[in-house]
């Protein structure tokens, strides 16, 4: 069922972009209760890709008396006409959470309106399960720099400067950026005498004494598993081993880690680069990790090493996480079992990338999902289960927001699967533990 729905605008707003697009989170009715719109990310996320800019409000159903006051961003025009998709039979009466709108002098918005409402129409209605894997999201590591940023602002005021992405997503970047953070790739850009904080991945010894040298007072919230693969990388290398160091090029962390023992370590990245590896003595090699790879992939690696090197040492204990394993391990739980996985994850996140190849590797499509507004209609056609898990990385409010949006297209049941309850919490450094 198709309903058409009006603005509720006010004449007083700025002139409209051309293809503005508002996309309702919630239906004013006069004579019945407000029909809230639990799909409006999905729908804005749809207009954005057919080239409208989506801005969020809500609508005043056309087809009920007027009278009723509803709040609506200020720069739709008044004469705006609307589009709205209701799927039929819901209950509560969930729309799909979508109502279009632009002006009819504004055949561009139109026509992204209409074309994202019935994108997703296509697909809505019918029922459908969320696998949610369990552990998911916000490790310990993440857990503890972001709240180091945090207490920094608090105790410093901002600005507090950060090297690099504290963690590796948008969505935290943007929050800490709001609160006062400022992010930057150089130490050069920080002022003579700030505070910085070192991200989570770690820094080199270059970057330690880059900052001594500019009197920065630095908080370092690298992850104490990261420290630990430092404190090894540095021990290999003393007691003169080269120090293959298997993860991907080019990662802050790994950047990091090389800068350890830099004229002993190398990097490897593939099976094929293990097999063909020179070293100077191959009776004295050892081996480390990224912390965030897969972990079937690193372990074909080290094998092609061993094979190799049959002398190869390695580290104590396994350099690959306790967060990244758990979160693999969750995932490889019920990829299988799902038509579809979506990991919530920004794109430049190893360990959210790692998850998505490990359920494609099992069979299922997989995407990776910043945030709710990139899931696309056309990967839910024809699927009933979906899978849905989350980077150490990203917020876990990502996943509850998905969920909600995938209920406002149809009846959904949740069912989580965990395989491990984790209960690891690491100390704040001494500079910003609250007295
Ligand atoms: S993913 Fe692992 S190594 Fe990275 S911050 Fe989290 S706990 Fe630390």
């Amino acid at each position: 069922m198709t309903q058409t729905a009006a603005p509720t605008t006010g004449s007083g707003g700025t002139a409209p972009a051309p293809a503005t697009v508002l996309v309702a989170d919630r239906l004013v009715r006069a004579h019945a209760p407000d029909l809230s719109c639990p799909a409006a990310d999905l729908v804005a996320g749809e207009v954005g890709r057919r080239g409208a800019r989506p801005v969020r409000g809500a609508l005043r159903m056309s087809a009920e008396p007027a009278g009723a006051a509803a709040a609506t961003p200020a720069d739709v025009p008044e004469h705006a006409r609307g589009h709205a998709a209701v799927i039929p039979g819901s209950d509560p009466p969930a729309g799909l959470g979508a109502a279009g709108l632009s002006g009819a002098e504004h055949p561009a918005g139109d026509r992204a309106a209409r074309e994202a409402l019935d994108a997703w129409l296509a697909v809505a209605g019918v029922p459908r399960s969320v696998l949610l894997a369990a552990p998911r999201s916000f490790c310990a590591g993440v857990e503890r720099a972001i709240e180091i940023v945090e207490q920094a602002l608090e105790q410093r005021g901002s600005p507090v400067y950060v090297r690099k992405q504290i963690v590796h997503n948008t969505h935290v970047v943007a929050d800490l950026e709001s609160r006062g953070a400022v992010f930057v790739d150089d130490l050069d850009a920080v002022p003579e005498g700030a505070t910085v904080v070192f991200s989570a991945h770690g820094v080199s010894p270059q970057v330690h004494s880059q900052a001594a040298e500019r009197g920065l007072s630095v908080i370092d919230a690298t992850c104490p598993l990261v420290t630990k693969v430092h404190t090894e990388a540095r021990r290999f290398a003393s007691r003169g081993d080269t120090v293959v160091l298997i993860g991907h090029a080019g990662h802050e962390e790994v950047e990091g880690t090389l800068g350890e023992a830099p004229g002993r370590t190398v990097l490897v990245e593939t099976p094929e680069d293990a097999a063909s590896l020179e070293v100077e003595d191959p009776e004295r090699v050892s081996y480390l990790t990224q912390t965030t790879l897969a972990v079937d992939e690193a372990a074909e690696v080290v094998d092609a090493l061993r094979a190799r090197f049959p002398a190869l040492r390695g580290p104590s204990s396994d350099d690959i996480c306790y967060a990244t394993t758990n979160r693999q391990d969750a995932l490889s739980a019920i990829a299988e079992e799902a038509d579809l996985v979506l990991v919530m994850g920004s794109d430049n996140s190893s360990n959210s990338r790692r998850l998505v190849e490990l359920a494609r590797r099992r069979g299922t499509g997989a995407h990776l999902v910043d945030d709710t507004g990139d899931i696309r209609p056309e990967w839910l056609a024809g699927v009933r289960t979906v899978g849905l898990t989350a980077g150490a990385s990203a917020p876990p409010g990502l996943v509850d927001a998905v969920i909600t949006a995938l209920r406002g297209l149809g009846p959904l049941t949740v069912r989580e699967y965990e395989i491990t309850r984790e209960t690891i919490h690491f100390t704040l450094p001494p500079q910003v533990r609250p007295s």
